[in-house]
């Protein structure tokens, strides 16, 4: 039976390096920068690719392989790199794609890191950017200039949770000849499958859900095996390695990623349904629910909602300040995709440095809180929150 063949948790917890003479059950750490060769004519095939095989940790080792290969089967790729961070994925996708003189058309609901990398790094060396709203599909088509090489996209986007149509922005990519690169961070291969549904690569930050447990820094890039090409020989000649011991702490992660999600998602939509009823909150977000801008889409895009939700409390900062500092459980941070609830105040933390026009123009209110349900008991998560608000 092939992987394709399998179900999501099967693969997850099944796929696994091939076991070494001691018949290991659990895969071990392979600790070692390098390994060795059989002769002379071993190490050329492997050097000029005529075998595969390990050669150096920053190429590959086989804790990275098995987290990465299980990450190509879940999300239906070709191929696929480890990375030490999410950033280094989200840096080599774009990089290793691009000249002096090229254009990245990009949603403008980023990730601050890869804001900064669009319009503080890329062009140091000559690349520019477009930046589209959200909810503006034809604006995607239109920014696409002769000189572009790819879109850019996070959906759900952070920190409004915006959803946008994979399938639509797809088609405009391949019209133009251009990549389609969609970090799915926020919804992980159990929840959304963006090369399924017509994109060219996928980029993660392992660091949040797949982890879950707030333990390392990683990443992945994925996609055909033609398109990986490039991203690999950068990565192999400027060495964003991850390290062993991550990759098997990852390798882990992934056989609990759909249990956690469901929990997760699950606890998240309890939350979202009971902040509705909150008189102190204005508006909440979250995408599996009928209030939500890009519900129908949200349905026919992801499994299920997600484990996030954002929110408004009524009175502005001041009062998005005030609930923030009355949390008696629920984490104070700016991370996400944890065991532990988090909330986090983007107007007063990781937004603060933008204008107010620059905050509205990427959904960010003065009172909007996110919230990362995490897997506590959600009559815990929701008790919290309610006596913040009373607060
Ligand atoms: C956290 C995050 C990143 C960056 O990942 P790191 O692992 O922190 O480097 C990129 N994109 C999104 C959407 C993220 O949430």
């Amino acid at each position: 039976m092939s992987q394709e063949e399998k179900n999501f948790e099967t693969i997850a917890v099944r796929q696994q390096t091939q076991r070494s003479h001691n018949r290991e059950h659990s895969v071990p750490i392979y600790a070692t920068s390098s390994f060795t060769f059989e002769d002379a004519d071993h190490a050329n095939a492997l050097f000029s690719d005529e075998v595969e095989g390990n050669i150096y940790s920053r190429y590959s080792n086989p804790n990275n392989d098995e987290f990465i290969d299980k990450l190509v089967s879940l999300e239906g790729a070709e191929a696929g790199i480890a990375t030490s961070s999410g950033m280094a994925a989200m840096f080599l996708s774009i990089a290793s794609f691009v000249s002096q003189g090229d254009h990245i058309v990009a949603s403008r609901s980023l990730f601050g890191s890869t804001h900064q990398i669009l319009t503080q790094l890329l062009p140091k060396w000559g690349v520019s950017h477009t930046y589209v709203d959200i909810h503006d599909l034809e604006g995607f088509d239109k920014a696409v200039q002769p000189n572009t090489k790819m879109i850019f996209i996070e959906t759900p986007s952070n920190p409004a949770l915006d959803i946008i149509d994979i399938e639509a922005l797809a088609k405009i990519a391949n019209k133009h000849g251009v990549l389609l690169n969609v970090d799915n961070c926020f919804a992980t291969p159990y929840l959304q499958n963006p090369i399924k549904l017509g994109a060219h690569i996928v980029t993660h930050s392992a660091t949040k859900f797949i982890d879950g447990q707030g333990r390392v820094l990683a990443g992945a890039i994925l996609g055909q095996k033609e398109t990986l090409e490039k991203v690999k020989f950068m990565s192999r000649h400027t060495g964003p390695a991850l390290s062993p011991f991550h990759g098997w702490i990852l390798s882990k992660s992934l056989e609990t990623l759909s249990v956690r999600m469901d929990r997760h998602c699950e606890s998240a939509h309890t939350v979202a349904k009971a902040l509705e009823e909150m008189e102190e909150v204005e508006l909440v977000k979250y995408p599996f629910l009928p209030s939500h801008p890009h519900y129908e889409l949200a349905k026919k895009q992801m499994r299920l909602g997600g484990a996030l939700v954002s929110f408004e409390v009524k009175g502005g900062v001041e009062a998005g300040k005030k609930f923030w500092n009355s949390l008696k459980m629920i984490s104070k941070s700016s991370n996400l995709g944890d065991t532990r609830t988090i909330a986090t105040h983007p107007a007063s933390t990781t937004h603060s440095k933008l204008s107010e026009e620059e905050r509205l123009a990427v959904g960010i209110t003065p009172g909007l809180i996110r919230i990362s349900v995490g897997l506590e008991h959600v009559d815990d998560i929701i008790a919290d929150i309610k006596q913040a608000l009373k607060a």
